[in-house]
């Protein structure tokens, strides 16, 4: 067994990030500035949207997107239960209703035909989530939102450098969202960006990441802007600092590269687990894309087994494995069994995977010798268990 812990995920930072870092501190521009301005400009560029607004995080671009959409009590938007709460979360406090469709079992992203059975008059928007890095099904996705005059929000925190049918997740004609949480694919610390080929909407979500300060505003006391501001509306404080920025210039050179050490990796995982029958593995979509391999997600067939999903985690942490829970399904925490009770038999696949679902380690720094630790402890801990 290996000494020390393998957490589930690491960031990469060197020394690029650190020294981009300490010139912001020293330069006495802490804040929004023109590194922000950089990151915004060159994140734009490498997904393919005309426009581009850097935010605190993607929950706040979430936020704000709706915010920006006007969307209002009484609406009715659709997703899917197998994301981190706060896509859910984001649709109640604009004041609209979320409905859940239910997953693909396979791929576990949102299910276009279940999308279809949940659209009523209220419908405005359907929120998908690229799924562990992996691409939804746009097109008929987009199809059945023309049909019925929907907006397409693509959750895409899990997808910076996802391609589907050979465009970047970024360029389609919807609006997407990216985080650069430390989990995530590019980091900056904290943050998150909306992309949108739609300026008005850009400029909604600039007003109200900033006080509703016009869009220049940060410029107030630098040599180039006047003190003065307008305040156009009331709004939030949900900008991204230099600092953060400064990480993420340096990040996102190196984006491709951290997909194919990820890719690599869970190729390693799927050849190495492919004839465990207590596991089963995450399957690709069947169109051409190129996945992100955020995460590596297998689920654990507990009937199979003496332990359920969360023994066997703790189990692997004997071993010195540390491994992730995404997701347990929306239905399934506290607040949503109280407030808004969804029974198992309407989301038969998100609910059969949240109880089995786990991300073992996938990081780019990881090393062969780390993967094959997580394989042998992996196997170790379902010989031990085996029913
Ligand atoms: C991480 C994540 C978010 C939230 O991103 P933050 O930048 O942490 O706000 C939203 N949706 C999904 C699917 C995520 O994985």
């Amino acid at each position: 067994m290996r000494d020390t812990f393998l957490p589930f995920s690491t960031p990469t930072i060197d020394d690029a990030e650190i020294n981009e870092v300490v010139d912001s501190l020293k330069s006495g521009w802490i804040t929004t500035g023109p590194k922000v301005k950089r990151f915004e400009e060159e994140f734009r560029s490498y997904v393919g949207s005309p426009f581009a607004v850097a935010l605190s995080s993607a929950t706040a671009g979430l936020h704000l997107t709706l915010l920006a959409l006007k969307i209002q009590e009484g609406d009715e938007i659709i997703t899917t239960p197998m994301t981190f709460a706060s896509t859910v979360s984001m649709i109640i406090l604009a004041g609209a209703t979320p409905v859940l469709a239910d997953i693909e079992p396979g791929t576990l992203n949102i299910d276009v035909n279940e999308v279809r059975k949940k659209i009523t008059p209220r419908t405005k928007a359907v929120i998908p989530v690229h799924f562990a890095g992996q691409a939804c099904d746009m097109d008929p996705l987009f199809s059945l939102a023309r049909e019925h005059n929907l907006t397409v929000i693509e959750d895409a925190a899990h997808a910076a450098g996802t391609e589907y049918k050979g465009k970047r997740i970024g360029s389609l004609d919807s609006i997407s969202i990216f985080s650069f949480h430390p989990n995530k694919n590019i980091t900056t610390g904290e943050g998150g960006m909306v992309c949108t080929r739609d300026e008005d909407l850009a400029e909604e979500v600039s007003l109200l990441k900033f006080h509703g300060m016009s869009r220049e505003a940060w410029k107030r006391f630098s040599a180039s802007g006047t003190p003065n501001y307008d305040i156009m509306l009331p709004g939030y404080k949900y900008n991204m600092m230099d600092i953060q920025a400064a990480i993420g210039i340096h990040q996102l050179p190196k984006l491709d590269g951290f997909i194919d050490k990820r890719r690599t990796i869970a190729e390693f995982y799927n050849r190495e687990f492919a004839d465990v029958v207590e596991l089963a593995l995450p399957a690709y979509a069947p169109y051409e894309q190129r996945h992100a391999w955020h995460l590596y997600t297998p689920l654990v067939r507990v009937e199979q087994l003496t332990i359920d999903r969360d023994h066997f985690m703790a189990e692997l942490k004997k071993h010195n494995i540390g491994s992730g829970l995404h997701y347990k399904a929306i239905h399934h925490h506290a607040w949503y069994r109280e407030n808004m009770p969804i029974a198992d038999t309407d989301l038969p696949n998100a609910s059969y995977a949240s109880e089995r679902i786990l991300s073992l380690p996938l990081f780019p720094k990881m090393t062969e010798e780390d993967a094959a630790d997580v394989v042998a402890a992996v196997k170790d801990v379902i010989a031990a268990n085996r029913r």
